[in-house]
């Protein structure tokens, strides 16, 4: 509209309301009944008045105003009697503001009203959409101001540039019992969204909001000629010790190898076997050394001394325990499960224990045996010595003088995935110094720490024994949960037993139970695995950035990482300016990764750990954020994949196919890479 149009288009207005404003009509008398009070606005002959109403004691509500001709207006709570004595007086009520009556109406209409129209508020957190491999998605997140009322439903609608249009359902997502926000997996859209809109079924109605794209950031483009794609086959910890042997003999002016302090366990278990029937009657005898110190083969028996009245007793030749149950006065064996198993942890403390099998307590011990322990491990090719981790230091000057970059992976062991990513950055690193200038500048930059596997012991397990195999193999378990039954759910969840956050300080995310995936071990740091990475980082105060390597969903996150149960108090936020800081680098790592093969982290992963996953008390990016001052993100590989047949977004596993584990390495390696570009820009030291 123009200037002038809207200046006409005022006019109107303004005739209009004269024509329709109602002509002056001659005021009612303004009257109460009896006993009556009312708030009423007089006009007083003078100022004299005024005062000696004032002077009376009046109830003058409000500041009496002087009007042109000197008489004044001042609003009176009066009853009957009172505005008769005042109108005799020469004051003149010229409106009934409010009357006695009205207080209790008002109130119960100012509620009827509300209850109508009793609606939500809503915001949108995220709205973000992206194109990948020619698929248009779109994200958002919801908070409505409604949050305990858990019947809330939430629709999204959007629409596109040339109109199409569409709606999908919210979830609600509380976490720890509270509510979050409402949210939707990435939705396909015919193309580009240009307005989404929130409503609720409690009738509230967001703004309408366009949504960004994402991540919106590329990495620069690697030259022609660039090397990648180092990895052929999964590894076990053993061909990564290989990996990094040879890494180190092609490239020795670029890399030390650095032995980290702690030996772990090694590949080893203690020799059990079952003496008696697991079924019926059986006590649990296991060697104190591990099978493969001599313990292997050991034998153990019960035998009837087939005399009156022996007492039980034991003999240990030639690798047999013999057990000689007792018998009483008529021969007759009646030893217990209890007496054996206790007999056996008492007589032989440094060579075996022996605990009652689950199910056997109190039970007549039957004769049984020989039976032989056995560690029962199944990887015959594997060293059975304490793992020595290793670390590759990579760069020009590996002398403390750059800033350090810290990527480690395979924390839990069953993600196999995870070392071809931190092997496959760690080889594009050195394979294309001397070719791609970039990669020689961060080389040069930047003094690179990588632990391809902090997890050998159980990462060899999850390649020999039991795929699925999380934790390391340290079994602090006791009594009947030393059961061989449980040998797939023994050892600590290294990233639950660093000390920051952690379940012994009160913090979510964590087991004290010998047996769950999250045990937090036997204290702070009580394993080797974790003390390795706090110790590596520490012994290198220039390292200022870490990325801990997981698979899977696809997740890419920073501190906090857990929170306490009673009020979900996480540790502390980081500020907003380092917030800003995680998420513009974290668009730009994401961008890397989405280089490759399209893959793109969603937003709603893209976050803090507390906020996007779940609480991880313990956790070692927040002992590196926390008490090293590192920023400590954590990528889990291995993204959801949108199948265009079903239309859903599929899961692909701790061991994908090694197709999709190849690809895998490819992309995060390109984030890695950007994660040094990241370092060498913001930090220069
Ligand atoms: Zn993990």
């Amino acid at each position: 509209m123009s200037p002038r149009a809207r200046g006409a288009a005022a006019l109107a207005v303004a005739l209009l309301t004269i024509t329709l404003a109602p002509p002056p009509a001659q005021a009612a008398p303004i009257e109460l009944s009896t006993t009556e009070h009312a708030l009423i606005r007089f006009r007083l002959p003078d100022e004299a008045a005024l005062q000696r109403l004032v002077a009376e004691g009046a109830d003058i509500a409000a500041r009496p105003k002087t009007s042109a001709d000197g008489a004044v207006l001042a609003d009176l709570v009066v009853d009957e009697a009172e505005l008769t004595a005042l109108t005799r007086s020469g004051a003149t009520a010229i409106q009934v503001i409010q009357r006695e009556s009205d207080g209790a109406r008002r109130l119960a209409q100012s509620k009827a009203r509300l209850a109508q129209v009793q609606s939500d508020t809503l915001q949108f957190l995220q709205a973000y959409w992206w194109t990948t491999n020619g698929r248009t998605f779109l994200q958002t997140q919801v908070a409505t101001t409604a949050t305990d009322d858990p019947d809330v439903e939430i629709t999204v609608t959007w629409r596109t540039a040339d109109g199409a249009t569409g709606t999908y359902p919210l979830i609600r997502f509380e976490d720890s019992g509270e509510y979050q926000y409402h949210y939707a997996l990435p939705q396909l859209l015919p193309s580009k969204p240009t307005q989404v809109t929130a409503t609720s079924s409690l009738g509230g109605q967001s703004r309408a909001i366009t949504p960004a794209v994402w991540p919106n950031a590329a990495p620069p483009p690697t030259p022609s000629g660039y090397q990648k794609d180092f990895v052929g086959a999964y590894m076990t910890p053993t061909d990564i010790s290989a990996r990094i042997k040879r890494l180190k003999r092609q490239y020795p002016k670029l890399v030390d190898v650095i032995d980290l302090p702690n030996k772990t366990q090694g590949y080893r278990r203690t020799a059990v076997a079952y003496l008696g029937d697991p079924n019926a009657a059986a006590v649990v005898v296991e060697s104190v050394k591990f099978g493969d110190q001599g313990m292997n083969g050991v034998q153990v028996k019960t035998v009837d001394p087939g005399r009156a009245n022996r007492p039980l007793s034991a003999s240990y030749r030639d690798r047999v325990l013999t057990l000689s149950l007792a018998t009483d006065a008529g021969g007759k064996v009646i030893s217990t499960t209890d007496d054996v198993a206790a007999f056996i942890s008492a007589k032989y403390p440094q060579r075996f224990r022996a605990v009652v099998e689950d199910g056997s307590a109190g039970l007549p011990m039957p004769i049984a045996g020989p039976v032989t322990l056995d560690d029962g491990l199944m990887g015959t090719e594997v060293s059975k010595k304490p793992w020595t981790v290793q670390a590759l230091r990579i760069g020009k000057a590996r002398d403390g003088s750059k800033v350090g970059v810290l990527a480690y992976s395979q924390e839990h062991a069953r993600e196999w995935a995870t070392p071809l990513v931190t092997l496959e950055f760690a080889e594009r690193m050195l394979a294309n110094y001397n070719t791609d200038p970039a990669t020689k500048a961060l080389v040069d930059a930047v003094d690179i720490f990588v632990i391809p596997t902090v997890n050998p012991d159980g990462a060899n397990y999850s390649f020999n024994d039991f795929n699925f195999q999380r934790k390391n193999l340290s079994n602090h378990c006791t009594g009947a949960s030393r059961d061989p039954r449980y040998r797939n759910s023994w050892g600590v969840d290294v990233n639950r037993n660093y000390t920051v956050g952690s379940y012994f300080d009160g913090y979510v995310g964590g087991s004290p139970n010998c047996l769950s995936g999250t045990y937090a071990g036997a204290g702070e740091l009580s394993e080797a695995e974790s003390r390795n990475v706090i110790d590596l980082a520490a012994a290198h105060p220039n390292i200022k950035f870490a990325m801990n390597v997981h698979s899977y969903g696809g997740y890419f996150m920073w501190p906090p990482g857990s929170y306490k149960a009673d009020g979900r108090v996480t540790l502390p936020r980081p500020s907003i300016d380092e917030s800003k800081f995680f998420l513009d680098s974290a668009r730009r790592i994401v961008g890397a990764i989405a280089a490759s093969r399209g893959t793109v982290t969603w937003p709603s992963y893209t976050g803090p750990v507390a906020d996007v996953l779940y609480s991880a008390a313990g956790n070692s990016a927040d002992q590196l954020y926390y008490e090293l001052g590192i920023d400590a993100w954590d990528f889990e590989v291995g993204n959801d994949i949108w199948n265009d047949q079903s239309q859903e977004w599929e899961g692909v596993g701790f061991q994908p196919p090694f197709d999709e584990a190849h690809a895998e390495s490819q992309e995060y390696a390109g984030g890695l890479v950007e994660l040094v570009r990241v370092a060498s820009e913001v930090s220069p030291m």
